[in-house]
């Protein structure tokens, strides 16, 4: 399970995470919602390792990995899946290539099984041997949530996973996503500014505004028993 406690975060002098407290647990999927600039990336950064902690504490799995000024394990010793909008593929290797990379600890012909599987859940199957700039943004951004997923993380950190899709295959790879994450039993913590996204993809959601959490929990609990005006405000688009 990733934890969380007290996280501030500033750039500068200006404060863009003042105190979140967040858990995921292995099998959940947390979706962090909220509106452009009130801090999800950099939470997501933090629980990365792409951001030094400044104030707080960020654990897995019970282990510290995280404390201002005294520990920092980085984002490649986190055993963690990363999966970013700008995430880019390797230029030089060819889409199976790309999820392979990360399985170095297999057998060739177990890397290449479990890669072939992830892109065939993923839709790209057709596509192992073409290379990244062969592909549509939708489909490099499959080839990468594949590649976070093949080795298996405890902790999968997605950000806007799927905003280059159109909408006509946004529906079936967040399915195929969601089945995925779901057998692999990886916490996951997507970031997304899309309330209808978070309520399909969601067990629970916790709303950002401003740097802080203003509710945590079920899809259900924050559309039926809002706890402030701006819930409602957000969720007031989706039917
Ligand atoms: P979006 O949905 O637009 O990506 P977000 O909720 O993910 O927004 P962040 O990217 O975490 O928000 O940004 C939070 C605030 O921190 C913003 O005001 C942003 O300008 C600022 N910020 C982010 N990264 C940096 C940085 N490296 N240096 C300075 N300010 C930054």
């Amino acid at each position: 399970a990733l934890a969380m406690h007290q996280v501030h975060h500033a750039f500068d002098q200006h404060t863009v995470v003042k105190g979140v407290d967040l858990t995921v647990a292995p099998g959940e999927v947390v979706c962090l919602l909220g509106p452009s600039g009130c801090g999800k990336t950099t939470l997501l950064r933090i629980a990365a390792g792409l951001e030094t902690l400044q104030e707080g504490s960020v654990s897995l799995q019970d282990e510290q990995i995280a404390a201002p000024g005294l520990r920092h394990i980085p984002p490649e010793k986190r055993n963690v899946g990363l999966a970013f909008q700008d995430s880019a593929l390797f230029p030089h290797l060819s889409v199976l290539e790309n999820v392979t990379f990360g399985l170095k600890h297999l057998s060739t012909s177990n890397r290449r099984a479990r890669a072939e599987e992830l892109l065939s859940q993923l839709g790209m199957a057709a596509y192992a041997s073409s290379y990244p700039h062969m592909l549509s943004g939708g489909q490099q951004q499959r080839v990468a949530l594949a590649r976070a997923l093949a080795p298996e993380p405890q902790l999968m950190l997605l950000d806007e996973p799927f905003s280059s899709l159109d909408a006509r295959l946004r529906d079936r790879i967040r399915d195929d996503t969601l089945h995925v994450l779901k057998k692999v039993g990886a916490a996951t913590l997507l970031v997304t500014h899309d309330p209808e996204e978070a309520m399909f993809m969601a067990d629970r959601i916790a709303l950002m505004r401003d740097g802080c959490i203003v509710q945590t929990g079920t899809p259900r609990e924050l559309y039926c028993s809002p706890k402030d005006p701006f819930v409602v405000t957000f969720f007031g688009e989706v039917n």
